[in-house]
C-alpha cells in the first residue's frame, strides 16, 4: 500500500467532501492502484515536521495547498523546472528518495488547453498575477507561446509576473494595468481569466472585460472551477468561442500528479465525474 498526503492550509473539510481527495481515489479505485490519498490539516508553524514525518513514514508524496505552496520549499531536496521558475509547488514527488517540487497548477492548465489548442506560437492575453495567474504563465510560456499580455489590477505584481517571463522564459510579456473594461486586441488566440472572480459563491461576477471584443475566433479559458461555466465562459459561448473550464484544469492537474507519483497514465472521465457527483 502506497500513501500520499496532501498537506493542506487552514482548511480543513471532510475527507468525503475534498474535491481533490474524492478525484485521486475515484481514479485509484477505478484502475485498481492499491494507494491512499489522505487530507490532512497541517498549520504553518507544523509544517516543517509534517514534512519530516512524511520522509519519516516513507509517503511517495504529498500535494500542498495555500498557505504551504512557497514555505514547503524550504524542506524539499530540489525543484522541477517550472516550479523553480514559478517559486511555488504543489506537489510533492519522492524521486531516488529525494523529495522534489513540482507546480501542477499551470501543467494541469496547459494540458486542459492541448485538447483544443496548442498555445506554441500563439499570442495570449493573460487576465490576473496571482499563483494560478503565475503558473499558468510560466507553462504558457514554456510551451512555447509567441507573446503574454499580462493584465492585472495591481500594478506591482502585474509588473513582476510580466519581468519574470521576460527574464527566465523565451516569451516575450507585457503588462497593462486593469482599470477600464479591457479591449482583446484582435489578433488574440488565447484568452485566459486567471483571477478569482467569479468563484462561489459570487458566481453573477463578471471580470472586466468587454465581451464584445471576443470573435469566434479566439479560445477562451477560465481557472474557476465552481462553477465550470462561469458567466464569462457563457459570454464567450455566446460570442461562438471554444472554451476551456477550470474543471479541466483541476482534472488534468490530478492526471499529473497521479502520473508522477505512480507511473500510472489515468482516465481523467473517472475524475472528472467524481467531481461532478460532489456538484462541483
Ligand atoms: P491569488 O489570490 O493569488 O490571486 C488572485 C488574482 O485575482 C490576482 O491577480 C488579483 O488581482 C485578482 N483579483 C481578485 N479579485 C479581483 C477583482 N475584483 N478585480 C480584479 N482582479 C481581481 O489567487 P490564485 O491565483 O491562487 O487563484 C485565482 C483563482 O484561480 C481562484 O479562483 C482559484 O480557485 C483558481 N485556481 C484554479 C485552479 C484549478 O485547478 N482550476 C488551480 C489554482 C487556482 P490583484 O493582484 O490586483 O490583487
Amino acid at each position: 500500500m502506497n500513501f500520499l498526503l496532501p498537506l493542506t492550509g487552514s482548511f480543513a473539510m471532510p475527507a468525503a467532501e475534498n474535491p481533490t481527495v474524492a478525484m485521486i481515489e475515484a481514479a485509484f479505485r477505478h484502475h485498481g492502484l492499491d494507494w491512499r490519498y489522505l487530507n490532512c490539516e497541517v498549520e504553518p508553524q507544523n509544517l516543517e515536521d509534517a514534512v519530516r514525518g512524511a520522509r519519516a513514514m516513507g509517503w511517495r508524496g504529498f500535494n500542498c495547498s495555500i498557505p504551504h505552496k512557497v514555505a514547503v520549499i524550504n524542506y524539499l531536496d530540489g525543484l522541477g523546472k517550472s516550479a523553480e521558475i514559478i517559486g511555488a509547488v504543489n506537489t510533492i514527488v519522492l524521486r531516488d528518495n529525494k523529495l522534489i517540487g513540482e507546480n501542477t497548477d499551470g501543467r494541469g492548465f496547459v494540458s486542459a488547453l492541448q485538447k483544443v489548442v496548442d498555445p506554441a506560437d500563439k499570442k495570449v492575453v493573460l487576465f490576473g498575477a496571482g499563483g494560478a495567474a503565475r503558473a499558468v504563465a510560466v507553462e504558457i510560456a514554456l510551451a512555447g507561446a509567441a507573446q503574454i499580455t499580462i493584465v492585472n489590477r495591481s500594478q506591482d505584481r502585474g509588473e513582476k509576473l510580466s519581468q519574470l517571463l521576460n527574464e527566465k522564459t523565451p516569451t516575450p510579456a507585457n503588462f497593462v494595468l486593469w482599470r477600464e473594461p479591457f479591449f482583446i486586441p484582435k489578433d488574440t488566440n488565447i484568452v485566459i481569466h486567471a483571477t478569482s472572480i467569479g468563484l462561489f459563491p459570487d458566481v453573477d461576477a463578471m471580470p472586466n472585460i468587454d465581451v464584445s471584443s471576443l470573435t469566434a475566433k479566439m479560445i477562451v479559458a477560465d481557472g474557476i472551477h465552481n462553477p465550470p461555466l462561469t458567466r464569462f465562459l457563457m459570454a464567450a459561448q455566446a460570442h461562438g468561442c471554444v472554451t476551456v473550464d477550470g474543471l479541466s484544469m483541476l482534472v488534468q492537474q490530478g492526471v499529473i500528479g497521479i502520473k508522477y507519483w505512480t507511473g500510472v497514465d489515468v482516465n481523467p472521465k473517472i475524475m472528472s465525474e467524481a467531481l461532478i457527483k460532489l456538484k462541483l
